[in-house]
């Protein structure tokens, strides 16, 4: 059965289509500049089949979803041969509120639970519901569509964990709270980690440690999320690419006085122009971070030091939250790439018991255990695979 998967953004769409017999990926791609002009790189697994990178106009996501299935369904570029081969299409939806708790299969009542989280994430689930409707439009609506959503897996989390300490009333009357994020990524990374433990997941202490462009910690205890660092939205706990992660809610005010700018232009700085990128001033890539602080610059020193620290300080509070760490795992780009990263991240750990070892570290992409002798915990470095949790959940519900 064959299941195509779509994470669409305010101006892009990512896809991936999988042949679920075998879960193998049998093209992917992404649509760039949607409502702008319009770029595609479609990328076929299959032999003799050709790449396809180009300008092509996408004036709306209904004209990339209709252009993805051309290029899927095309001699030179295609892996189906009609788009009824196509028997459900996953969905990546960043917010579900405390509507969701689990994937769902899209209706009518599905899809307004989506539209009321809006305003909880009114960058992303706009968009998410604009590529939902987009497939409907292009393969109709006899293809079952399933969404899957960032916040799920973190609605175990307890109360304690999750309410802020501001007046209750802001909660019951806005909803307003920690949901956490990247919690698909989180639920593969936790079961990876039970497989290479040989251990069963219900038994298990875990912190996972995604860190990208945006990076999250999480705390996963008997296989649910008991804490996890991002908070009401995608812009708290640890310093990121672009985002400043946590600060005192007091210096945005002092901003806009100083500064004299609004409460939106300060929110943007913080999530657009902050994080590494703001203290170093070179760039949002790790990457070129570390050549810059090798070479010498020390705001990028300061600023990869200032990730390290506050991924660490995450981990630690995390294993007194669960009154102990049997794993850790790095994921996501510099997880999953950065060795120097996860050597600099690990150099206090061996106080809760966790250390690394430096030779079997120096992996790039690949599932290790780089974990020293002598360490009661494991270190695990585990890629992630968000599209396919979503392509298995969908075959899930739709299999029911
Ligand atoms: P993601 O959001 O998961 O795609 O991760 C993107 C981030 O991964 C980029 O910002 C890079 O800084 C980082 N990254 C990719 N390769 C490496 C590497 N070899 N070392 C450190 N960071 C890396």
């Amino acid at each position: 059965m064959k299941v195509l998967v779509i994470n669409a953004g305010s101006s892009s769409l990512k896809y991936q289509l999988f042949d679920m017999n075998g879960e193998q990926v049998l093209a992917k791609g992404l649509c760039e500049r949607i409502g702008i002009d319009g770029h595609i790189t479609h990328t076929p697994l299959l032999e003799g089949k050709q790449v396809f990178d180009e300008d092509v106009p996408l004036p709306d996501h209904q004209a990339a979803i209709a252009i993805v299935m051309e290029k899927l369904m095309s001699p030179e570029s295609g892996v189906i041969a009609d788009k009824s081969e196509i028997k459900a299409v996953g969905h990546r939806v960043v917010h579900g509120g405390e509507h969701f708790s689990a994937s769902s299969l899209i209706d009518e009542n599905v899809l307004q639970g989506i539209q009321d989280c809006v305003p909880l994430a009114p960058l992303h689930n706009p968009a998410n519901i604009t590529g939902i409707t987009a497939c409907q439009a292009v393969l109709g609506n006899n293809v079952p569509q399933v969404a899957v959503f960032d916040t799920a897996f973190h609605q175990t989390m307890p109360r304690h964990a999750y309410t802020y300490a501001i007046p209750y009333d802001y909660y019951e009357k806005h909803k307003i709270r920690r949901y956490g994020f990247h919690g698909t990524s989180h639920r593969y990374v936790a079961d990876r980690a039970a497989e290479m433990l040989g251990r069963p997941l219900e038994e298990l202490k875990l912190i996972s440690c995604h860190m990208g462009n945006g990076s999250s910690v999480c705390a996963i205890d008997g296989g649910k999320s008991v804490d996890t660092s991002m908070g009401f939205t995608p812009l708290a706990g640890v310093p990121m690419g672009t985002r400043s992660g946590d600060i005192d809610p007091s210096i945005i005010e002092f901003l806009t006085e100083k500064e004299g700018l609004t409460v939106k232009e300060v929110l943007n700085i913080l999530n657009k122009k902050s994080g590494v990128l703001g203290v170093s001033g070179v760039s949002s890539d790790f990457r070129d971070l570390g050549k810059a602080a090798s070479s010498g610059n020390e705001l990028a020193a300061l600023a990869l030091e200032e990730f390290y620290y506050g991924v660490s300080k995450y981990i630690g509070a995390y294993a007194v939250a669960m009154g102990g760490v049997d794993a850790i795992i790095f994921t996501a780009g510099i997880g999953e790439n950065g060795a120097t990263e996860r050597e600099a991240i690990c150099k206090n750990l061996g106080v809760i018991g966790l250390k690394l070892d430096p030779e079997k570290n120096k992996v790039r992409g690949k599932q290790v255990d780089v974990t020293a002798e002598g360490s009661k915990g494991r270190v695990l470095v585990i890629p992630t695979n968000e599209e396919l949790v979503i392509a298995r959940d969908t075959l899930e519900i739709v299999a029911d």
